[in-house]
Protein backbone atom coordinates (compact mmCIF):
# COMPACT_ATOMS: atom_id res chain seq x y z
CA UNK A 1 0.00 0.00 0.00
CA UNK A 2 1.18 3.46 -1.04
CA UNK A 3 0.30 6.83 -1.56
CA UNK A 4 -1.05 9.93 0.97
CA UNK A 5 -0.40 10.70 4.55
CA UNK A 6 -2.30 9.50 7.22
CA UNK A 7 -3.41 11.65 10.28
CA UNK A 8 -4.76 10.31 13.35
CA UNK A 9 -6.90 11.44 16.08
CA UNK A 10 -7.23 9.27 19.38
CA UNK A 11 -8.47 10.33 22.43
CA UNK A 12 -11.04 9.29 25.14
CA UNK A 13 -14.59 9.75 24.32
CA UNK A 14 -16.23 12.79 24.72
CA UNK A 15 -12.80 14.08 24.45
CA UNK A 16 -14.02 16.77 21.41
CA UNK A 17 -12.06 14.90 18.66
CA UNK A 18 -14.24 14.03 16.43
CA UNK A 19 -15.33 17.68 16.36
CA UNK A 20 -11.61 18.53 15.49
CA UNK A 21 -11.61 16.00 12.69
CA UNK A 22 -14.20 17.82 11.20
CA UNK A 23 -12.98 20.85 11.43
CA UNK A 24 -9.70 19.54 9.40
CA UNK A 25 -12.29 17.99 7.24
CA UNK A 26 -14.14 20.91 5.60
CA UNK A 27 -10.76 22.64 5.32
CA UNK A 28 -10.37 21.84 1.47
CA UNK A 29 -6.07 22.83 1.21
CA UNK A 30 -5.66 19.30 3.58
CA UNK A 31 -7.17 17.48 1.08
CA UNK A 32 -8.63 15.14 3.61
CA UNK A 33 -10.62 12.72 3.44
CA UNK A 34 -12.29 10.42 6.55
CA UNK A 35 -11.42 7.24 7.03
CA UNK A 36 -15.26 5.24 7.60
CA UNK A 37 -14.82 2.57 9.95
CA UNK A 38 -16.51 -0.83 10.41
CA UNK A 39 -18.64 -1.10 13.59
CA UNK A 40 -20.56 -3.62 14.97
CA UNK A 41 -22.64 -1.08 17.82
CA UNK A 42 -25.60 -0.18 16.46
CA UNK A 43 -25.93 3.68 14.59
CA UNK A 44 -26.58 6.65 17.25
CA UNK A 45 -28.59 9.71 16.94
CA UNK A 46 -28.75 10.63 12.98
CA UNK A 47 -25.74 8.55 11.96
CA UNK A 48 -25.79 7.21 8.52
CA UNK A 49 -24.20 3.48 7.67
CA UNK A 50 -21.84 4.31 4.54
CA UNK A 51 -20.97 7.91 6.08
CA UNK A 52 -20.12 8.36 9.92
CA UNK A 53 -19.45 4.02 9.92
CA UNK A 54 -20.14 0.98 7.83
CA UNK A 55 -22.77 -0.37 10.74
CA UNK A 56 -22.24 -3.84 10.47
CA UNK A 57 -23.23 -7.07 12.47
CA UNK A 58 -21.05 -8.92 14.56
CA UNK A 59 -20.97 -11.74 12.30
CA UNK A 60 -20.12 -9.73 9.16
CA UNK A 61 -17.40 -8.19 11.16
CA UNK A 62 -15.60 -11.45 12.72
CA UNK A 63 -15.24 -12.49 9.01
CA UNK A 64 -13.50 -9.66 7.85
CA UNK A 65 -11.22 -10.77 11.08
CA UNK A 66 -10.66 -14.11 9.89
CA UNK A 67 -9.85 -12.85 6.12
CA UNK A 68 -7.29 -11.01 7.51
CA UNK A 69 -9.03 -7.59 5.95
CA UNK A 70 -8.75 -4.97 8.54
CA UNK A 71 -5.43 -2.64 8.82
CA UNK A 72 -6.20 -2.64 12.43
CA UNK A 73 -9.69 -3.83 14.70
CA UNK A 74 -10.16 -3.36 18.75
CA UNK A 75 -13.26 -4.59 20.88
CA UNK A 76 -12.90 -0.82 21.77
CA UNK A 77 -16.06 -1.31 24.53
CA UNK A 78 -17.21 -5.29 25.55
CA UNK A 79 -18.92 -6.57 22.84
CA UNK A 80 -18.57 -3.15 20.29
CA UNK A 81 -16.10 -4.01 17.91
CA UNK A 82 -14.54 -1.00 15.83
CA UNK A 83 -12.00 -1.50 12.43
CA UNK A 84 -10.43 -0.22 9.67
CA UNK A 85 -10.35 -1.80 6.40
CA UNK A 86 -7.80 -1.99 4.13
CA UNK A 87 -9.59 -1.12 1.20
CA UNK A 88 -11.40 1.96 3.07
CA UNK A 89 -7.29 3.75 3.06
CA UNK A 90 -7.03 2.72 -0.51
CA UNK A 91 -10.16 3.58 -1.79
CA UNK A 92 -8.80 7.29 -0.53
CA UNK A 93 -4.97 6.85 -1.51
CA UNK A 94 -6.12 6.35 -4.83
CA UNK A 95 -8.63 9.46 -4.73
CA UNK A 96 -5.00 11.14 -4.42
CA UNK A 97 -5.97 12.48 -0.77
CA UNK A 98 -5.28 12.17 2.89
CA UNK A 99 -6.58 9.71 5.26
CA UNK A 100 -7.79 10.70 8.59
CA UNK A 101 -8.77 8.71 11.27
CA UNK A 102 -10.59 9.21 14.05
CA UNK A 103 -10.12 6.24 16.01
CA UNK A 104 -9.04 4.87 19.56
CA UNK A 105 -5.72 4.99 20.84
CA UNK A 106 -4.44 1.34 20.51
CA UNK A 107 -5.87 1.79 16.84
CA UNK A 108 -3.80 4.76 16.59
CA UNK A 109 -0.71 3.84 17.76
CA UNK A 110 -0.88 0.50 15.52
CA UNK A 111 -1.33 2.61 12.34
CA UNK A 112 1.81 5.08 13.68
CA UNK A 113 3.80 1.46 13.62
CA UNK A 114 2.62 0.19 10.66
CA UNK A 115 3.11 3.76 8.27
CA UNK A 116 5.44 5.42 10.93
CA UNK A 117 6.44 7.56 8.12
CA UNK A 118 3.02 8.51 6.82
CA UNK A 119 1.20 8.98 9.88
CA UNK A 120 0.88 11.97 11.98
CA UNK A 121 -0.55 10.70 15.38
CA UNK A 122 -2.14 13.06 17.54
CA UNK A 123 -3.72 12.55 20.98
CA UNK A 124 -6.50 15.23 22.06
CA UNK A 125 -6.38 15.58 25.36
CA UNK A 126 -9.77 16.75 27.31
CA UNK A 127 -9.28 18.99 30.28
CA UNK A 128 -9.84 16.34 33.16
CA UNK A 129 -12.20 12.83 33.55
CA UNK A 130 -14.73 14.76 35.30
CA UNK A 131 -14.92 17.49 32.68
CA UNK A 132 -15.52 14.45 29.89
CA UNK A 133 -18.22 13.43 32.10
CA UNK A 134 -19.97 16.47 31.78
CA UNK A 135 -19.66 16.58 28.01
CA UNK A 136 -20.72 12.92 27.61
CA UNK A 137 -23.44 13.06 30.02
CA UNK A 138 -24.92 16.29 27.89
CA UNK A 139 -24.50 14.76 24.48
CA UNK A 140 -27.72 12.36 25.63
CA UNK A 141 -26.67 9.67 23.05
CA UNK A 142 -25.89 6.89 25.87
CA UNK A 143 -27.38 5.48 28.51
CA UNK A 144 -25.75 6.27 32.08
CA UNK A 145 -23.70 2.44 32.47
CA UNK A 146 -22.07 3.22 28.67
CA UNK A 147 -21.14 6.68 29.94
CA UNK A 148 -19.11 5.22 33.29
CA UNK A 149 -17.79 2.66 30.93
CA UNK A 150 -16.41 5.11 28.67
CA UNK A 151 -15.21 7.56 31.94
CA UNK A 152 -13.44 3.74 33.43
CA UNK A 153 -11.88 3.80 29.93
CA UNK A 154 -10.65 7.43 29.93
CA UNK A 155 -8.12 7.09 32.43
CA UNK A 156 -6.24 4.22 30.70
CA UNK A 157 -6.58 5.89 27.42
CA UNK A 158 -4.90 9.50 28.88
CA UNK A 159 -2.13 7.11 29.93
CA UNK A 160 -1.40 6.58 26.31
CA UNK A 161 -1.04 10.23 25.47
CA UNK A 162 3.00 10.30 25.32
CA UNK A 163 3.40 7.70 22.57
CA UNK A 164 1.44 10.49 20.49
CA UNK A 165 3.47 12.68 18.14
CA UNK A 166 1.63 15.48 19.64
CA UNK A 167 -0.69 16.65 22.33
CA UNK A 168 -3.26 18.53 22.01
CA UNK A 169 -5.11 20.44 25.27
CA UNK A 170 -8.99 20.61 24.40
CA UNK A 171 -9.90 23.20 27.08
CA UNK A 172 -10.82 26.34 25.04
CA UNK A 173 -11.87 25.17 21.12
CA UNK A 174 -10.74 27.17 19.13
CA UNK A 175 -7.17 26.73 20.31
CA UNK A 176 -7.21 23.53 19.90
CA UNK A 177 -8.90 23.64 15.92
CA UNK A 178 -6.37 26.02 14.96
CA UNK A 179 -3.35 23.80 16.84
CA UNK A 180 -5.15 21.35 14.86
CA UNK A 181 -5.19 22.64 11.20
CA UNK A 182 -1.24 23.76 11.95
CA UNK A 183 0.01 20.58 12.81
CA UNK A 184 -1.38 18.73 9.65
CA UNK A 185 -0.39 21.68 7.44
CA UNK A 186 3.04 21.15 8.34
CA UNK A 187 2.61 17.38 8.18
CA UNK A 188 1.51 17.28 5.27
CA UNK A 189 3.93 19.96 3.61
CA UNK A 190 6.71 18.40 5.04
CA UNK A 191 6.49 14.65 4.40
CA UNK A 192 5.44 15.36 0.27
CA UNK A 193 8.69 17.26 0.09
CA UNK A 194 10.33 14.36 1.74
CA UNK A 195 8.58 11.58 -0.46
CA UNK A 196 9.78 13.54 -3.55
CA UNK A 197 13.32 13.00 -3.13
P1 LIG B 1 -18.02 5.77 19.22
O1 LIG B 1 -18.81 4.56 19.64
O2 LIG B 1 -18.10 6.90 20.22
O3 LIG B 1 -18.32 6.22 17.80
O4 LIG B 1 -16.50 5.32 19.18
C1 LIG B 1 -15.91 4.72 20.28
C2 LIG B 1 -14.41 4.71 20.12
O5 LIG B 1 -14.03 3.85 19.05
C3 LIG B 1 -13.87 6.10 19.78
O6 LIG B 1 -12.69 6.30 20.55
C4 LIG B 1 -13.56 5.97 18.32
O7 LIG B 1 -12.56 6.87 17.93
C5 LIG B 1 -13.10 4.52 18.24
N1 LIG B 1 -13.06 3.99 16.88
C6 LIG B 1 -13.86 4.33 15.84
N2 LIG B 1 -13.49 3.67 14.74
C7 LIG B 1 -12.43 2.90 15.06
C8 LIG B 1 -11.59 2.00 14.32
O8 LIG B 1 -11.73 1.77 13.13
N3 LIG B 1 -10.60 1.39 15.01
C9 LIG B 1 -10.39 1.62 16.33
N4 LIG B 1 -9.36 1.00 16.89
N5 LIG B 1 -11.15 2.46 17.05
C10 LIG B 1 -12.17 3.09 16.43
Amino acid sequence: MKGGKLIVFSAPSGSGKTTIVRHLLAQKHLNLEFSISATSRAPRGDEKDGTDYYFISLEQFKKHMKAGDFLEWEEVYRDNFYGTLKTEVERIWAMGKNVIFDIDVVGGLRIKRKFPEETLAVFVRPPSVEELKIRLKKRKTESEEKINMRIAKASVEMATAPQFDFIIENDILENALEEAEHLVAQHIANEISAEEE
